[in-house]
């Protein structure tokens, strides 16, 4: 068995949702969980619709979340010569639950409405892309992914109950693939034991992939996306980026974290633990075999960039201008997991500890009261983390040149620089 997986570029309309039935018609004759994403950029659009709804603002909430849908049944109907009247029955009631929700003034928090309404683009897009396969002669079982990952209450940013989820799988997923060649659902998106609707946090299908394929054993996972695989830096921003054949786990955990795109940073751990290889291949090229990771180490890797922005760098020095002691570190991280910042790079000196973190206006002000107990704190807005792996010398002046430094770090095969944006 294998697990594919489908992002929102490769599915962005009528055009796209047929080259992943083409990409899916070589695989006939093997089963197949495909695990897809919000059409485009569907996911951001509803994100507005949420915070029109919160802010008070019905009717733009529900005038944007009408033409989104009018547009997604346009799609249904362009690859369904005839339009198919039980897919698109099935998107009217992803609809009327949307309105009645909407016709509700908010009672509980942001996050749980976020939940609710931005569920619905996986929702759609997986019955668009069921009637296209279906409409091909293809044998597939649409599942709503509600119904097998199970989360707690974290809306947003929903931790999976693996126990719970691997039972699912074993009875549902599993079952349907005695009468069906692929089985297809939601990327991104979960259920509480109570049937609330929870997200895995942005970007998170790719991790629902990995969990898939670590539960079900499969051969390997394969995300399709729109490079031609792992390239050494973004190539929306980079000239000429190096493709990549093969890298370990530890790289691409590495890359992720920092701010790499072309992964969600969960994705490798799940995978690794059962030795899963995952491929990144171009849905517009699918004759090429893309990049594989794996866990053989890769050496003569080229120079790695990653660069992640909207970082804030914290610089603190003891009050007193006593040591930092290890009880001031440890004071300081508690408050750091306290207030839920992710820290990106830490350095410490005699007085002074400097901590970039991702922006989080309200986390960093509430933990900059605390912390302001026992450090002097200068806090750097609007900056950028560079990392630079396997670093040759003629690489790096060039990313560096005509901004401001704030930090640097070289630590063994790998350079660090904190820069204003
Ligand atoms: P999906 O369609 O699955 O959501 P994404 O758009 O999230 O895919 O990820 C693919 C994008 O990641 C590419 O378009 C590319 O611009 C970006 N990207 C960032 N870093 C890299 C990298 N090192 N190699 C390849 N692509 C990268
Ligand atoms: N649709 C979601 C997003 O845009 C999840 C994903 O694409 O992975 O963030
Ligand atoms: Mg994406």
């Amino acid at each position: 068995m294998d697990v594919f997986k489908f992002g929102g570029a490769s599915v962005a309309d009528a055009q796209g949702i047929r080259n992943v039935t083409s990409i899916l018609e070589r695989m006939k004759g093997r089963p197949v969980m495909v695990v897809v994403s919000a059409m485009g950029k569907t996911t951001n659009a509803l994100e507005t619709v949420v915070e029109a709804y919160y802010a008070g603002r019905r009717e733009q909430a529900l005038d944007i979340f009408r033409k989104l849908f009018d547009r997604h049944v346009d799609v249904l109907r362009e690859i369904t010569a005839d339009g198919s009247i039980q897919a698109e029955a099935h998107l009217d009631e992803f609809r009327t639950e949307v309105e009645w929700l909407l016709h509700d003034r908010p009672v509980r928090s942001f996050d749980y409405y976020y939940d609710q309404i931005v569920c619905v683009g996986e929702l759609m897009s997986t019955v668009i892309m069921t009637a296209a396969l279906q409409g091909a002669g293809r044998k597939v079982h649409w599942v709503d992914v509600r119904d097998i990952i199970r989360t707690d209450d974290q809306f947003r940013s929903a931790r999976i109950d693996l126990t719970f989820t691997a039972g699912q799988v074993d009875r549902i997923i599993k079952h349907a693939f005695t009468s069906s060649d692929i089985v297809l659902t939601q990327g991104f998106i979960g259920s509480t034991d109570e049937n609330e609707s929870t997200t895995l946090g942005r970007e998170g299908s790719d991790y629902t992939a990995a969990v898939f394929a670590a539960l079900l054993g499969a051969a390997a996972l394969t995300i399709w996306k729109d490079v031609p695989g792992v390239m050494n830096a973004d190539p929306r921003t980079t000239d000429n980026p190096v493709f990549i054949p093969a890298l370990s786990y530890d790289e691409a955990v590495e890359m992720t974290f920092y701010g790499a795109q072309v992964i969600h940073p969960k994705t490798l751990y799940p995978l690794r633990k059962h030795a899963i290889p995952l491929y990144v291949r171009s849905f517009l090229q699918p004759e090429v075999p893309g990049t594989v990771i794996g866990p053989k180490k890769i050496d003569g890797l080229p120079p790695v960039i990653i660069r992640k922005s909207g970082q804030v760098l914290l610089d603190m020095i003891t009050t007193d201008r006593q040591f930092l002691r290890d009880e001031t570190l440890v004071r300081l991280l508690e408050l750091v997991k306290h207030h839920q910042l992710t820290v990106n790079l830490i350095q410490t000196h005699a007085l002074s500890v400097s901590l970039c973190v991702d922006e989080r206006r309200d986390h960093l002000e509430a933990f900059c009261q605390e912390a302001a107990a026992f450090l002097d704190i200068e806090v750097h807005r609007g900056l950028s983390l560079l990392t630079i792996r396997h670093p040759r010398p003629e690489s790096t002046g060039d990313l560096t040149e005509g901004r401001r430094m704030l930090l640097q770090i070289r630590a063994g095969d790998v350079a660090q620089y904190v820069l204003e944006d």
